[in-house]
């Protein structure tokens, strides 16, 4: 997915009004579902969308999981790609009011020039060494893609 606003570029920090949208699972599921993914994606190009965002409440005691899996169903959010380097977007979880569970927004974490790509990282959990391969780029790449046992 690329910047593609007529002005030149994104500023730092501006919200991409966009949102990460998909099926919302039980963690059951999205475990169950990540063993399937993972045996269909090694050692190929194809991809799952499935995001995990643990939320650490403020007691420190609790975490607010949210398994969202967009890979058959979700937006275009879906195909922004995974950068090593922590890409041109951060996320960041936002409430809207009444609204049970967080939405997870991007928003500019520098400023971005049109047509480029937006990247963000997919997180920095432990590598696992028959993940899939990781094709970003960056000078920092690991050659492969975050996962974690979910
Ligand atoms: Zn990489």
């Amino acid at each position: 997915m690329f910047a593609q606003r007529k002005s030149c570029f994104l500023d730092n920090h501006d919200l991409i009004h966009l949102a990460f949208s998909g099926e919302l699972l039980t963690t059951k599921e999205a475990r169950r579902r990540q063993l399937t993914y993972d045996k269909l994606v090694s050692g190929s190009k194809r991809t799952s969308a499935l995001l995990v965002v643990r939320e650490h409440l403020p007691s420190g005691n609790a975490c607010l999981r949210i398994n969202i899996d967009a890979t058959r169903i979700g937006n275009v959010a879906r195909f922004i790609n995974h950068s090593c380097d922590g890409g041109n977007l951060s996320t960041v979880l936002v409430r809207s009011s009444g609204a049970l569970l967080p939405r997870v927004c991007f928003f500019a974490s520098r400023d971005i020039l049109k047509d480029e790509e937006l990247t963000f990282s997919y997180g920095d959990a432990g590598v696992n060494p028959n993940g899939s391969k990781c094709f970003c780029g960056s000078s920092c790449c690991s050659g492969i893609m975050p996962s974690e046992h979910t």
